[in-house]
């Protein structure tokens, strides 16, 4: 484990032998089994890419895959594997930006990618049931000639599933109008870690009857059970979309555009982002060198809003008004208005290819943090001040850029770094400060992504010894031998005692 390195793999699980992947054999067809024991090193293993996560940050050894392709094949295989006690990992599309979807060691990866079915689609309730590894953007395909929309958009569309998007509760890019999936998913089918079939995949949008237990899955990154179908409620299409961005001047600034557009877009809106000027260039540079920024001169920030109604003229009319109001009351500096789908595809860019954009720039480090929204870029600054006086910051330093843009909406902030000399002291020095920080101010060091293995050690600093004693019972009853995605999620013990 790159990042890990003082974690020491747990003998209480057994090591895999030649013997159980003869089992596995007789589950699944050839090709759906990648195996190759003891590799020269890890980059040189077939399974390098399932081994590494997106980011590149977090490295497991496991010498097998296993890709299922049937609800029948995964019970079959975690029955096996509770049975002889052999740590499972639950993959997806592994965009996830936790390590929680990469082996800590040798744990056996059980990737989703196969079981991609759309089984059923209702025009009338809007309610799809699909494979856990259909992707989230094949989703939205095959919902738009149909009218309706996936309730959940984020950069990683192209590769992330539903499975893996149900087990971090990811947010994304237009929750503060849909909502998360803790509302959105209306019933799941999960595999137990013993092989037990839950079938709950209810499509009703009310049910009282006792305990919601689908909701103890939904951001459970893969510690409590494999899901394995998702029936999720998709919100009818917007007919009319429009999206905007505006240049200004301080964050202040952006809090009150924030506000102003909640009183003048009410129902329409459906995204607020914002970005600082640093993200610009990174974007500029990795990834858009040919296209014009759409805004003139240098602002300190940037936002994009988007509206989804069903009104075109209606809805541009409302934009427009509030646009004029943002310029005479000098909260906005400039803006633009995407004329069409390009231009929309095009704003949305700036904003969508900031991650990615750090990732090429060298070792990316990222975080998600929520707090109250007016200290969201606080926490930059500060990072920038602490980091910078060490004389840490700056082109060929340690950290050698740091930036910061988010869901306003939210009120969450996405804060990234990039690393030279990447080492266990450089991550653990700004995971201190991010993490620290966050919870002084009494928000969460996880938005959105997850606890996965990369937070794990101040799940004590920021959860009570009831809840995580909670989380614990939960996690025995459900998989008492502990196999399902071992080392990750909740903290060995308190240091509080
Ligand atoms: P994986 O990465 O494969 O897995 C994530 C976790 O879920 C792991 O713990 C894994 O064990 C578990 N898991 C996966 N599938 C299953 C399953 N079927 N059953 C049980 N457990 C499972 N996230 C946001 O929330 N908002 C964003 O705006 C956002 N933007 C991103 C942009 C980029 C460029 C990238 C690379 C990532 C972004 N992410 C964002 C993070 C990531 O895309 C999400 O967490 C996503 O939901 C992960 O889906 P996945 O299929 O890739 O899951």
């Amino acid at each position: 484990c790159v990042k890990h390195p003082e974690l020491k793999r747990s003998s209480v699980y057994k090591e895999l032998q030649e013997e159980d992947v003869d089992y596995f054999r007789t589950v699944l067809s050839p090709n759906n089994i990648l195996y190759h024991p003891q590799p020269e090193t890890p980059e040189q293993s077939i399974l390098a890419h399932h081994n590494v996560d997106w980011f590149n940050l977090y490295r497991g050894t496991s010498s097998l895959c296993l890709f299922p392709t049937s609800t029948d094949q995964v019970s079959r295989i975690l029955r096996y594997c509770n049975d002889n006690q052999l740590a499972v990992v639950p993959q997806g599309g592994n965009t996830g930006v936790s390590g929680g979807a990469v082996p800590v060691f040798d744990e056996i990866i059980v990737n989703m990618s196969k079981m991609n079915t759309v089984r059923s689609f209702d025009s009338i309730s809007g309610v799809a049931v699909v494979d856990a590894g259909v992707i989230l953007e094949v989703l939205d395909q095959y919902l738009e000639p149909k009218g309706h929309m996936v309730p959940l958009d984020l950069g990683a569309k192209g590769s992330c599933q539903l499975g893996g998007n149900v087990s971090t509760n990811a947010g994304g890019l237009r929750l503060m109008r849909y909502g998360n999936l803790h509302g959105n998913v209306l019933g799941l089918e999960v595999v137990l870690a013993d092989g037990t079939i839950l079938h709950n995949l209810s499509t009703l949008r009310k049910d009282n009857t006792g305990y919601d237990l689908k909701q103890m899955f939904i951001g459970a990154e893969g510690t409590l059970g494999l899901v394995t179908g998702v029936a999720l409620s998709t919100p009818r299409r917007a007919k009319s979309t429009h999206v905007a961005m505006v240049g200004l001047t301080s964050f202040e600034h952006v809090q009150k555009a924030f506000v102003m557009a909640k009183e003048d877009l009410s129902e329409i809106l459906s995204a607020f982002e914002f970005w600082d000027h640093d993200s610009v260039g990174m974007v500029k540079q990795e990834m858009m060198q040919d296209t014009a920024y759409p805004i003139q001169g240098k602002h300190a920030f940037y936002a994009l809003l988007e509206t989804q109604g069903s009104r075109d003229e209606h809805d541009e009319e409302k934009l427009n008004d509030y646009l004029e109001r943002l310029m005479e009351s000098d909260i906005a500096a400039d803006g633009v208005i995407a004329q069409d789908n390009t231009q929309v595809k095009t704003l949305w860019s700036w904003r969508e290819k900031i991650p990615e954009s750090m990732a090429k720039a060298g070792v990316a480090m990222t975080y998600d943090v929520s707090m109250e929204v007016p200290l969201l870029y606080k926490m930059v600054e500060d990072a920038k001040k602490h980091f910078g006086e060490k004389g840490l910051l700056g082109p060929g330093k340690l950290y050698s850029n740091l930036l910061g843009f988010g869901h306003v909406g939210d009120g969450n902030l996405h804060i990234m770094a990039n690393v030279n000399n990447f080492g266990h002291k450089a991550q653990a020095d700004m995971d201190e400060f991010v993490f620290k920080w966050a919870i002084k101010h009494n928000g969460s060091i996880t938005a959105e992504h997850g606890v996965g293995i990369s937070k794990v050690g101040y799940m004590n600093d920021c959860k009570s010894d009831i809840q995580l004693s909670l989380m614990r019972a939960i996690k025995t009853v459900l998989d008492p031998k502990g196999i399902m995605n071992p080392y990750k999620v909740i903290p060995e013990k308190s240091n509080k005692q």
